[in-house]
C-alpha cells in the first residue's frame, strides 16, 4: 500500500504546486502508516532524488519524451499503470490545470472516488473524509469516499510546502506509452516575469486604470514585488491585457499568499477567481466599492497616484 503522487513538471522543472502535492500526500502517508511515492512523467532537468526532502521515499520516473506535453488521456493511461504496480491506494494531486485534467480522467478509469479542491488532510478517525472549498470557495464540504482507491486533488497554496532531510530513491518506470491523439504544433509561452497559477504575490489591476497605456506603473510594481500580473475580465475582454491574466469564475482561480487589487470594483465573478488569496489589498477611489467587504486592507484613493509612491516606497525597502 501506498500513497502515490503526481510530480506535475513545465520544461523540466518540478512545479511549486507538486512541492505542497508531496509535503501532503507525505503527511497522508505517515497518517497511514505507508509509504509516501511520487510518479513523474517526462523528461525532466531537476534532480529528483532530492525530492525526498518534502517526504517522498521512492520516485517512479516514465522518462519518455513522448510525456514531455500533457496529453490527459495518455497522462491517465499511464499514472493508471504506476498506480495499479505500486499498489496505490490513495493517489494525490495538485488541482491545478493539469491535475484537474487527469485526476477526474483517472478517477474513472481506476473506479476511484475523487475529491477535487482538498484543503486539508482527511479526517481518517473514522473513515476517510475530505474536506474541500464548494461555491467558488465561499463554502466548504466534507466529502466521504467509500471506494477502496481514493485520489484527492489538492487546491493550490492551501496545505504549506515543508522541506525537511533526506532524499528519494529513483527508479525507471517501463510504461506502455499509447501515441497521442493529440499534437502540440507550437507553445505560446504567457507574458510575464511570473507565472500566475505559481505566483506568491499577484498584483492585478481593472478598469480604473482607464487604458493599456497605464500598465506601465503595474508592471512596475510588479516587478518591483517579484509578482504576477492579473487583470479583470473586461480589461481582457477590451484586449488591454491578455487573456491569460484574466483571474475570475469564467477566468484562473488564484489563491497567492498577497493579492493585490488596483482599480477593480470586487464584482462576485472576480472574486470568485481571487478569495482563497491569503491576504487581499484593495486600492479603490470609490470607498463603496464592493471589494472593501474582502480586503484585508484597504487605500481609498487614485491609483494614478498611490502606485508610484507605493512602488517607491517597496523599492526603499528593499533598498533597490
Ligand atoms: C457570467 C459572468 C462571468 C464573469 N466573469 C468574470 C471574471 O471571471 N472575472 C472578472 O473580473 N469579471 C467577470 N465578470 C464581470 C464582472 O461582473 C465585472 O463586470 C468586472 O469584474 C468588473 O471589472 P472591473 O472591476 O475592472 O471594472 P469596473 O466594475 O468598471 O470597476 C472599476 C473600478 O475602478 C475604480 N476606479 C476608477 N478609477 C480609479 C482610480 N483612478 N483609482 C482607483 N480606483 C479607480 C472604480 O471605483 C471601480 O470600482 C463576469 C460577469 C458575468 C456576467
Amino acid at each position: 500500500m501506498s500513497v502515490l503522487i503526481f510530480i506535475d513538471t513545465a520544461e523540466g522543472h518540478v512545479k511549486k504546486a507538486s512541492l505542497e502535492a508531496m509535503t501532503y500526500g507525505s503527511k497522508l502517508a505517515e497518517q497511514l502508516g505507508v509509504t509516501a511515492e511520487g510518479v513523474v512523467l517526462g523528461s525532466v532537468t531537476e534532480d529528483l532524488a532530492s525530492l525526498g526532502k518534502y517526504g517522498v521515499k521512492k520516485i517512479h520516473h516514465v522518462n519518455n519524451p513522448a510525456l514531455d506535453h500533457l496529453d490527459a488521456q495518455v497522462f491517465t493511461q499511464v499514472i493508471a499503470q504506476v498506480a495499479e504496480s505500486t499498489n496505490a491506494t490513495i493517489i494525490v494531486f495538485s488541482n491545478n490545470v493539469d491535475g484537474k485534467a487527469i485526476a477526474p480522467r483517472l478517477s474513472v478509469r481506476l473506479k476511484a472516488g475523487l475529491v477535487s479542491g482538498a484543503v486539508a488532510l482527511p479526517d481518517t478517525a473514522s473513515g476517510f473524509t475530505v474536506k474541500k472549498n464548494v461555491f467558488s470557495g465561499k463554502a466548504f464540504a466534507n466529502i466521504t469516499v467509500n471506494t477502496e482507491r481514493k485520489i484527492i486533488a489538492l487546491n493550490p497554496n492551501a496545505y504549506k510546502t515543508v522541506a525537511g532531510e533526506g532524499s528519494a530513491e529513483v527508479v525507471s518506470f517501463n510504461a506502455s506509452v499509447e501515441t497521442a491523439k493529440v499534437k502540440v504544433v507550437s507553445i505560446v509561452k504567457a507574458s510575464g516575469e511570473v507565472p500566475l497559477t505559481e505566483a506568491e504575490v499577484v498584483v492585478s489591476a481593472g478598469r480604473g486604470l482607464k487604458g493599456p497605456e497605464n500598465w506601465g506603473i503595474i508592471e512596475e510594481l510588479a516587478h518591483t514585488l517579484h509578482a504576477a500580473t492579473a487583470c479583470s475580465r473586461p480589461v481582457a475582454d477590451a484586449h488591454w491585457r491578455p487573456h491569460n491574466e484574466h483571474v475570475g469564475q469564467t477566468g484562473i482561480a488564484i489563491a497567492p499568499n498577497l493579492y493585490i487589487a488596483i482599480g477593480i470594483s470586487g464584482a462576485i465573478q472576480h472574486l470568485a477567481g481571487v478569495n482563497r488569496s491569503k491576504v487581499i489589498v484593495v486600492i479603490n477611489k470609490d470607498p463603496e466599492a464592493p471589494f472593501f467587504k474582502a480586503a484585508d486592507y484597504g487605500i481609498v484613493g487614485d491609483a494614478f497616484e498611490i502606485i508610484p509612491k507605493f512602488t517607491a516606497a517597496v523599492k526603499k525597502l528593499k533598498g533597490l
